[in-house]
This record gives C-alpha cells, structure tokens and sequence, in this order.
C-alpha cells in the first residue's frame, strides 16, 4: 500500500540555487501552491520572472507585479535558459508529460515542488461550524460548539514556528477543512503571524454569520478567500443546509466590496456546486452575479464530502439519511462516481502528503475524514516530529481500507468532469 503514497526526494535550498543557475525560473501554477511557494522562493532570493498558468482566466493576469503567461511560453524560450517549479496539486503528471514534449528534462529544467516541500498543511483553527450541508459529514454527526472557539492564538503561533523549522519550503497553508474559519476571533492575528512567517493563508467561508468583522479580516490580508454556494434564494438553503439566503447575500457583497478597497489582490472564488436544484436559472444568475462583483466562478459537480460515509458505504453500511438526501439530489451520480474511483485504486493518494491538524492540536490520518475514530495519527502536533507523525501514518488501517475501493481518488472524479454551463443553464 505504501507504494501508493508518493516518495519524493528532498532537494534543499542551497541545492536549487544550484540547480538553477542563471537560467529563467518559471512556477507552474498560479494558485495557492504556485503563489506560496513563491513566497518562499523571493524570501530567499530566489525570483521566479513569471508564472505559467493554462486557465484562461489567470493568463494575463498580474499576481504581485508577477505575469501569469499561457503554457505556449515553454516553445517561445531556448531551452537550456528555462526552468520550471510545477507547483500545482492536481495534474501534476499531465504537466510534468506537456513539459517533456516540449524537450525539457525532469531534473534538468523542471522538478515538482513537492521535491522542495514534500507536505502541505491545514490547520482547523475553528473546529467548529455553523452550518449542516447535507453533503457534509456535520449534517449527521457534527456537535454544535459556540462561536469564539477553537485554536487559541498562541498555540498557533508555536504551529506555525514548528512547521517553518520542519518544512521550510511551506509557503502557503489553508485555515479550514471541517470548520468555519471565521468563528475564530483570533483569525485575523494567524493570518497577520503566518505573513511575518512568509506564509501565505487560505481561508473558506459559509458567510453565514451576521457577527463577523470582514472587514478586519481582509485586513490582514489572507491570500486566497474560498466561499460557497448552492442555488439562489430559498434553493441556496437545502443543501447550504443551515444556511441563510439573506445573510449569505449580504456578506458575499460585502466581501467583494472590501477586496476591492482594501486588498485587491486577495483571489476571491465562488465553488458553485451543482445539483438538479441548482442548474438553470440559478446557476445562471450566480454566474452573472460573480461577473458582477469580479469573483471568480467555478461551478463543480456536488459530491459527498464525507468520506467516511463514502467508505462505510462501500463496505456495507447504508449513508445516513442526510447523506442519502444529498445523493439524491447529485448530477453525477454516486455509484458512477465510484466505480471512476475504483478503476484508479492503483494510483497514488494525492492527500497523503497533507499533514491536517485540528483545532485541540490533534493530527488526523487523513484530511478526507472527518470521524477522529481510527482517523488520529497523534493526540498533540507540537509533541510529536513530523517524520514520527509520517511513520504513523503510513501504518494507517483507514488508508488500506480507502485504498481498496480507490476512494483516494473518489474527490478528484468530480473535479475532473467541467461542467458545459450553457447546457446546465438550459436545463432546469
Ligand atoms: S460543508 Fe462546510 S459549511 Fe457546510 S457544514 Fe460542512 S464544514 Fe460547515
Ligand atoms: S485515507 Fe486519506 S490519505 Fe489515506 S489513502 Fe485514503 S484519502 Fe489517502
């Protein structure tokens, strides 16, 4: 099973500087791993001269004074003068195949960054959320805890110091993964810390709460700003389950507002999940709406997010009764998405080289699961090194189980498929 889990080899930064040279840096990717490391690299005098991006949407673009260019870029430039950091999560071996056609040697003129940073990090600094999405694990076992919880400033002060000593090539980290990161009142100090850190941060929100300072937020300039949505008006409520339609709309609005006056370089991007009530005009109104206020659009085919109902179900056990309403309302349906998933179970585990620690310090096995049973590699990150938590977790029983089924890949099935929009807006 191991063999699944990618091995990559850790090349330092005196070993780049060398491998460079003189030669052009490109990173491939302008997203939040494409833009943290990068971070990373001008923190240590090292100055990529552009980005390489094949979303039409970022080629052009202007992402700290750096250009975004078209992957034609590669057959434009001699080939010995050029090199290239792929920093990307998804579609690593698609790129890593584009660059070879174009003559250029994995090792020579481009590596992956997961050479120079073999982990991602997540930390939940809330741990809790205010929502139920009946696609989310919350909807049927989540506890409510009051807003204002969650990690306390300085222990995430002494994570994010142990993650620099660590991984030092960690220039980007995400806030969230089964919490609402603006529940933590302390939110805007992380982000101001991981800055100073030369870290950037991701954070995600449901926008559902009438008490939370945006504007102080955006403040401390977080890198990458990730909402949600599913239907408009009255529809957006049955699988933002939960969730206000007033209170959402008044906050995107806002949010778009302060990008705008405060931080125009934070990347706002709307996840619009499509189900059967959320096609049509609805869709179509969230993408004009998005156009309007200059927020990026992706419309993604819903999924369960639970993979622990996912696997149990695989095993024989029936989806809860939330689960089983989401199912219901699914495009792409979940058997099909599985047996896509199932026909990949010999591939590698793109999530196992994310380290997800939660809000009381606990390191999960994997981010995918939400349940802690069987899903704790160790009760506190800080006591424990990151080799001892890796060795842990190669060990895990949940990863041969997941892996059987290839539910490793069930996530990337759905991502893979883009949505034909003006076919899905026709349909209603
Ligand atoms: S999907 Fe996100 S917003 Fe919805 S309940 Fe789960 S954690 Fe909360
Ligand atoms: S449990 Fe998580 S880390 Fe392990 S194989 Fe499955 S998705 Fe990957």
């Amino acid at each position: 099973m191991n063999g699944l889990h990618k091995i990559v080899e850790n090349i330092s930064l005196d070993k780049l500087r060398i491998i460079i040279g003189d030669r052009t840096l490109y990173v491939w990717g302008a997203g939040n791993q494409g833009r943290g490391i990068t971070r990373v690299l001008q923190d240590n005098g090292i100055d990529p001269v552009g980005y390489i991006d094949a979303s039409p949407k970022m080629i052009g673009q202007k992402i700290s004074g750096i250009k975004v260019e078209s992957p034609d870029i590669i057959s434009k430039l001699p080939v010995d003068d050029l090199f290239i950091i792929i920093a990307v999560f998804f579609y690593e071996q698609e790129i890593s195949d584009y660059c070879r056609e174009g003559r250029l040697v994995q090792g020579k003129n481009f590596i992956h960054y997961s050479s120079l940073k073999p982990r991602d990090y997540s930390i939940d600094v809330s741990g809790s959320c205010n929502l139920r999405c009946i696609s989310c694990p919350r909807a049927s076992k989540g506890k409510v805890k009051p807003p204002g919880l969650g990690m306390p400033f300085e222990t995430f002060r002494e994570v994010i110091d142990k993650i620099k000593i660590e991984d030092p090539f960690v220039g980007n980290i995400q806030l969230y993964q089964w919490g609402e990161p603006t529940l933590n009142r302390h939110l805007p100090e992380m982000i101001r810390y991981a800055r100073q850190k030369g870290i950037c941060c991701a954070v995600s929100s449901n926008l559902n709460n009438n008490n939370i300072d945006f504007q102080t937020i955006i403040e401390s300039k977080p890198e990458w700003f990730r909402i949600s949505a599913s239907g408009w008006g009255e529809q957006y409520e049955i699988t933002h389950t939960g969730g206000r339609w007033n209170v959402f709309i008044k906050n995107l609005e806002r949010v778009a507002m302060l990008r705008k006056e405060v931080h125009p370089e934070m990347k706002v991007e709307l996840y619009y999940h499509l189900y059967k009530h959320s096609i049509g005009n609805d869709l179509k109104k969230f993408h004009n709406l998005c156009e309007e206020l200059s927020i990026e659009f992706h419309p993604v085919y819903a999924y369960l997010i639970s993979l622990d109902d996912v696997l149990q179900y695989k095993e024989g056990i029936p989806l809860p009764a939330t689960a089983k309403e989401a199912q219901c309302l699914m495009l792409l349906d979940l058997e099909d998405g599985l047996k896509i998933a199932q026909s990949e179970a010999s591939l590698p585990c793109d999530a196992f080289r994310s380290i997800h620690i939660n809000a009381d310090l606990s390191v999960s096995n994997c981010m995918m699961f939400f349940y802690p049973e069987e899903n704790r590699a160790v009760e506190n990150f800080l006591d424990t090194t990151i080799d001892e938590i890796m060795s842990i977790r190669r060990k895990c029983d949940l990863c041969k189980r997941c892996m059987k089924f290839g539910i490793h890949r069930y996530c990337g099935v759905y991502s893979t498929y883009e949505p034909d929009i003006d076919t899905l807006i026709k349909n209603e």
